[in-house]
């Protein structure tokens, strides 16, 4: 399995956010710490602030700050949230039709649904607070580092 880009801006912002758990940050200080696109990070926050993970103040003195709620998110209830839970490969098209001929008590589409669902629950043993002791996140030169 693989999670997509998108997921992969989340996580990082949350275990970013979750290394300074009492720091507001600004999007575009994130976006440069961690390397991405500002405006990728913008929608990262936007959609983690719709899911009540982050606390997002604007203006001019505002920021971002993650939440009790993202802090013991799950990751896998994460992935969960932002990729759903659909067939791991073409079983079906984008309005739900059959696109597969052996989909009919596919067997192999049972074992799938399986492998993700374990995937997800194994993340599940790993909360963001968890994730965000990595060392190069300590090091990160962020200007409002503490
Ligand atoms: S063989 Fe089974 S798992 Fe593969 S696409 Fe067809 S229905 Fe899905």
């Amino acid at each position: 399995m693989r999670i997509n880009a998108f997921s992969d801006v989340c996580l990082r912002l949350l275990m970013l956010l979750a290394s300074r758990p009492d720091t507001l940050l600004k999007t575009r200080d994130i976006a440069e710490a961690i390397d991405i696109p500002y405006n990728q990070v913008s929608k990262a926050v936007h959609r983690l602030g719709q899911l009540g993970h982050l606390d997002v103040k604007r203006g001019r003195t505002g920021g971002v700050q993650i939440n009790p709620s993202g802090l013991s998110l799950g990751a896998g209830t994460l992935l969960r949230s932002l990729e759903g839970q659909g067939d791991l490969a073409e079983c079906t098209t984008a309005d739900g039709a059959d696109a597969c001929p052996l989909i009919a008590g596919c067997r192999l589409r049972t074992a799938l649904g399986r492998a993700q669902e374990a995937f997800y629950q194994e993340l599940d043993r790993w909360p963001i607070r968890d994730l965000a002791t990595s060392p190069a996140l300590r090091t990160l030169p962020f200007p409002t580092f503490p």
